[in-house]
């Protein structure tokens, strides 16, 4: 017997529509890339992504049509993820800091029909339009006051013409929820990217789970700060869960220095944000320099890679500020696992407690995840056991992009190629990605504890711990270090602060101090990079 509940699909443009009627004055507050602060509402976003969707319609952007982004956190941007997905086309957010060619391939790969972007790209998308044969025209995210004299785009159109030249009397359509919503590229950093083809179902589910208090706890009473960018993997949700539970949305643009957060957490009583670590970094190292405190802000959530505890410390103990550990991939649209406490870990002392939040945490319902070893074999959740990360749910990838690199599963869960332990009470800890262990001895070593160790030294800004070439243990571990303004520490105090922290065998054989860590178009340290100018290391 079938139950006998309306069949209603699960449609992006519901959660706009939802914002609207019931937090329709709201505000969204974006720095611009023009330099200045705008706001407006929910409200007025909505009626702008409806003249944009019927200019969409005239241009001839039918069901399935991809249409690319290279934008900032905005509110264009934002009013452009509903117009195109609430249509019916595909949002596909391209990730501007990759290379040109890897761009190119990129919008040729995905048959992108037009282009907008946002005036900081403008160079960019001159270098590109030559190659993307598949795009008909190219709309700048302004005004016409703004708009470029000129140039060799062809077919440039200006934003906000196309949204005064149409209707705001727009129906959303009704169609299937599993109609593909959102493109995101993976970066690709072995081969070329692959894409990740959203639906709408999995897009409103991931709202909806990644909003749960145990979760991202997105609630109406928050002032949010998405740092992560919406051409990263949808800005982690956030720009469809603030809308659905009414948080004031605060988009940074492109100014994502210390300073420059720091002043709009400040002015917007910004509550809640979200980043890679190395955002949070730069964060805290300006209220230490310049000895500030918050107002307002009370939690940041934290993925992308691992949160050095030491950071998460810091925060907490002398900003009242709570880190929030998440774990996610573009192909997990993105999240995956949070780490939030339960009530009986309240009873545990601060280390313990603290034990617990420096890993990835527990998955959220609708994540399912083991690990297994090299044959496949399940492995024990005893904490210690240690193998690939296997994970399957509604919001999994379950085949790429037109089939690029063959079946995405195995036996129906997705290789997240990460390397992890999983403890008796489910919380997952990654211990490295496997392409990054370092295999000493035959026995695995990973790099993020021992970047953490690192991290925790009073003098080091950056950390990462890369696998050299050694005669007889074929790997052994080098930390490379970036010391903070104006510290000292040297290499032989750097190797002696290991003493009780790890297991001997896992003591850096060696460490290097350089200016900067390279890192990519997602905000990550880029290993392979580093292991490429390291090669020749020699260990003493
Ligand atoms: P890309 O793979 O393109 O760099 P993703 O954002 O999809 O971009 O990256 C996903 C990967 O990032 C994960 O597979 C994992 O290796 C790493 N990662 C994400 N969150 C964490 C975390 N909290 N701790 C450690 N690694 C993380």
């Amino acid at each position: 017997t079938m139950g006998q509940m309306m069949n209603q699909p699960m449609l992006i443009s519901s959660i706009i529509e939802h914002a609207d009627r019931h937090f329709g004055n709201r505000e969204i507050v974006s720095r611009r890339v023009e330099g200045d602060i705008h706001r407006y509402t929910y409200r007025d976003c909505h009626k702008r992504a409806r003249q944009m969707a019927n200019a969409l319609g005239k241009l001839g952007v039918a069901m399935g049509d991809r249409v690319a982004t290279l934008a900032w956190n905005g509110y264009r941007h934002l009013e452009l993820y509903y117009a195109i997905s609430g249509s019916g086309a595909v949002l596909h957010t391209i990730n501007p800091r990759l290379h040109a060619e890897q761009i190119a391939y990129i919008a040729d790969h995905a048959e992108d029909t037009y282009v907008f972007f946002d005036l900081t790209f403008l160079n960019l998308v001159e270098t590109l339009a030559g190659h993307c044969t598949s795009v008909k025209g190219y709309i700048a995210m302004t005004d016409r006051a703004r708009m470029p004299a000129e140039t060799s785009i062809p077919n440039l159109m200006c934003y906000e013409d196309l949204i005064e030249s149409n209707s705001d009397r727009y129906a959303w359509p009704v169609f299937d929820e599993n109609s593909a919503s959102t493109l995101c590229y993976t970066s690709g950093t072995t081969g070329h990217p692959k894409g990740v083809l959203y639906s709408h179902r999995s897009t409103v589910l991931h709202a909806y789970a990644s909003s749960l208090p145990d979760a991202l706890n997105v609630s109406g009473r928050e002032v949010l700060m998405p740092v992560v960018p919406m051409f990263h993997v949808n800005a982690w949700g956030f720009p469809y869960s603030a809308p659905l539970s009414g948080a004031k949305l605060v988009l940074p643009g492109s100014m994502l220095d210390g300073h420059s957060l720091y002043e709009l957490i400040e002015q917007e009583n910004v509550t809640a944000s979200a980043g890679v670590p190395t955002v949070w970094l730069g964060l805290l190292n300006h209220v230490e320099r310049n000895s500030l405190g918050f107002t307002s802000f009370r939690r940041i959530v934290i993925g992308g890679s691992a949160c050095p505890p030491a950071m998460m410390k810091s925060f907490r103990e002398k900003y009242e500020v709570q880190l929030l550990h998440t774990w996610g991939m573009t192909e997990m649209s993105p999240l995956g696992t949070v780490c939030t406490l339960q009530s009986h870990h309240a009873l545990l002392p601060q280390s313990e407690q603290d034990a617990i939040l420096e890993k990835q945490g527990h998955a959220i319902y609708g994540v399912d995840m083991k690990i297994v070893d090299d044959e496949g074999t399940e492995l024990a959740w005893d904490g210690v056991a240690c193998g690939h990360l296997l994970v399957r749910g509604p919001w999994v990838v379950a085949s790429y992009f037109k089939g690029e690199a063959g079946a995405a599963l195995q036996d129906g869960w997705f290789p997240t190629g990460d390397v992890a332990t999983i403890d008796p009470e489910g919380y997952m800890q990654i211990t490295d990605r496997s392409k990054d262990v370092i295999k000493s001895g035959g026995e695995w070593i990973g790099s993020i504890e021992i970047e953490n160790v690192a991290m925790a030294h009073p003098a080091v800004h950056q950390a990462a711990c890369i696998g050299v070439f050694h005669p007889k243990w074929d790997e052994r571990p080098l930390l490379v270090v970036v010391r903070k303004a104006d510290a000292r520490v040297t290499r032989d105090e750097l190797i002696q602060s290991y003493t009780g922290k790890v297991a001997k065998w896992w003591t850096p054989d060696d460490v290097v101090f350089v200016d900067a860590l390279p890192v990519g178009a997602t905000g990550k340290i880029l290993k392979n990079e580093i292991r490429k100018q390291l090669r020749h290391h020699k260990l003493p």
